[in-house]
Parts: structure tokens; sequence; C-alpha cells
């Protein structure tokens, strides 16, 4: 048995964040959510002496690390009086990751409004509204309705996504500089993503890099979903890296999945049986229109992936004779 390094990457995306609170029907979702999380990172902290945390928040267009602190703003809360009956990692944990992703994601808060203006609670509510009077929206239309509401005229991919390749190479970055530091000492490493937004397809290549250099590492990506958005490609890192992926509908229930299914152990989890998922979903994304493709066309030099056959491979320049091909695959 050795310690882990745990990483909790959260979703910090203004727009998922709205919506997670028209579906849940709770305007404080994200101090609920937060709440929560914190219960798990102590336990996480709790489980073992040498359990060491990592907290990275996804935000649209980048990450941010927001535990451990930097030097000087560890210092700084080093420095203020805690309570004598609480154990010291715990009060500085809770204090730092708290205040960190409140600041972060108030930041992000008013970085969208002022892009488009507007108020997070009439938009839910009015998103509410407009949801009930049309059951069968998806959730890309429930998306675009928030957004409208929110004060931006449409989701662009960037807005509704989030940098989650950006905060994945950070963890990794992170775990793998102190696992060469600290050549002697054995420790697990993982992530965990609180996963709030739907996939970018721009995002494909940068985030299946992550995803096999986690695989090689032994890096643990466990996902607990509380959207109803696409996922593909983390489904293929829970999947890949022998993880658990969940999906958590009501949030009131998201401490007991996180403490059930994501707490324990690579060592322990091999005595237990945790809910898997079944169906993952293996979709790529093509190379030139950055789409999510069911059926692709590779490049048998480069391995890149075309949602139509090319003539030439824009990312290796091989040329193809397509003349034999059917006509009905050419569009
Ligand atoms: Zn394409
Ligand atoms: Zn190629």
């Amino acid at each position: 048995m050795t310690g882990t390094l745990g990483a909790v990457i959260v979703d910090l995306n203004p727009l998922g964040w709205a919506q997670l609170a028209r579906v849940q029907k709770q305007d404080d979702v994200f101090e609920k959510v937060l709440q929560h999380v914190l219960l798990y990172i102590n336990a996480f902290l709790g489980l073992r002496y040498d359990n060491h945390l990592l907290v990275i928040a996804a935000c649209p267009n980048q990450s941010h690390l927001l535990y451990p602190a930097e030097p000087q703003a560890a210092a700084e809360a080093a420095s203020k009086p805690k309570p004598v009956n609480v154990y010291e990692e715990f009060h500085t944990a809770n204090e730092q990751v708290a205040s960190q992703l409140r600041a972060v994601f108030r930041q992000q808060q008013a970085q969208f409004r002022a892009a488009g203006g507007g108020d997070d609670d009439d938009a839910a509510a009015t998103a509410a509204r407009r949801a009930a009077t049309s059951p069968t929206a998806t959730a890309a239309e429930d998306a675009a309705h928030v957004a409208a509401h929110l004060g931006v005229a449409k989701t662009s991919a960037t807005a509704a996504t989030s940098a989650m390749a950006s905060a994945l190479s950070k963890a990794l970055a992170y775990t793998n500089k102190v696992k060469v530091a600290r050549p002697d000492m054995e420790i697990a490493t993982r992530s965990l993503i609180i996963s709030l937004t739907p996939d970018n397809p721009a995002e494909y290549v940068p985030l299946m890099n992550c995803i096999f250099a986690a695989q090689k590492m032994g890096h643990m990506l466990e996902v607990c979903k509380l959207h109803r958005g696409d996922t593909a490609f983390l489904e293929q890192a829970a999947h890949i890296t022998g993880s658990n992926f969940i999906q958590v509908d009501d949030v009131s229930r998201l401490a007991q999945t996180l403490l059930q299914v994501f707490l324990p152990d690579q060592e322990t989890r091999r005595w237990l049986v945790l809910p898997t998922k079944e169906d993952v979903d293996f979709r790529a994304a093509c190379f030139c229109h950055k789409r999510i493709v069911s059926v692709g066309f590779v490049c048998s030099i480069c391995l890149s992936i075309f949602c139509a056959p090319q003539k030439e491979c824009i990312m290796c320049g091989t040329e193809y004779d397509i003349s034999s091909l059917p006509a009905s695959l050419e569009s």
C-alpha cells in the first residue's frame, strides 16, 4: 500500500454551472457541490498520512493550479491563527481550496457577464421556464437558452466548454515532477475530473495525448459527470486508464458517489465491485473540421482522422489515389 497524489480537476465554466443550477432547480448549486467536494478532499487527506492533494480549475480557454498554493500565499495562510481542535492539513486545504475555487468561479462569472452582460439568476430562471415549455430540448438547445439569457448572442464552442486538456496537462506535469524528484518514494497518482461541460472537439488531439500519457504513467483519470452533454473523450479517458466514469443526476448524492467510488485507492479497488460504464463512446474528432464523427478515414502514414476521403493528407502530405473509392464515400 502506498500513498496517493490525487488531483481534483473542477470544471468552473459559468455556462455549465448556470445550466446545472437550472436542471437541479438550486440557485446555490455551486456552494452545495463545493461542500461535497471539500468533504471528499478531507476524507482523501484523512485516509492516509502520505496522501497529497492537487486542485486545478478548468475554465474556458485556461486552467489554474489552485492547491498547493504558491509559496508566498502558503506562507501567508500559515501565519494566520488556526483553530486548535482541527487537524492542520484539513483546515489549510479547506480554507485554500474553498477560497480559491470561489474566487476563480466569481472571476469567470464576471468575465462571462462582461463579454455579454445579463444576470445569472434571471437567466437561469428564464431558461428554466423556456425549457419547461420544451421538454424535448437537447443539451445543446439548453446551452443556447442559458447562453442567450446570460447575455451572449450564441454559445461558441469555447465559451460552452472548458480547457480540459490544459488542466490535465498541469495535473500530469505536476505528478510527474513529484515522481521524478523523489524516485525513492512509491506513490500512486490519479486525477478526478468533476465535469460540467461537454467535450470540445477542437481539443481532441491534446486530450488524447494527455490520456495516453496518463495511461503510460499508470495515472487513473476518473470522471464524475454532472451534466447531460456529450463526453466521448472523457469516457475514453476513464476506459483507457482503467478508471471509473460516473454520471451523477442528483447533486445531493454527490458526496456519496465521491466517497464510495472515487475515494478508495488503486489497491483497495481490486476488492470492490464498483459501478462501471458499459457503453463507452469511442467516437473520435476529425482533424479537418474538429467534428466528432462516427465513421472516419484514417491516414495510413500518420494515423490522422478525416470525416471524408482526402486526396492529400493535410497533416503529413501523403497523396492518395481515391478514384477507386465508391462515389457515395466522397463528399
Ligand atoms: Zn472533418
Ligand atoms: Zn497523414
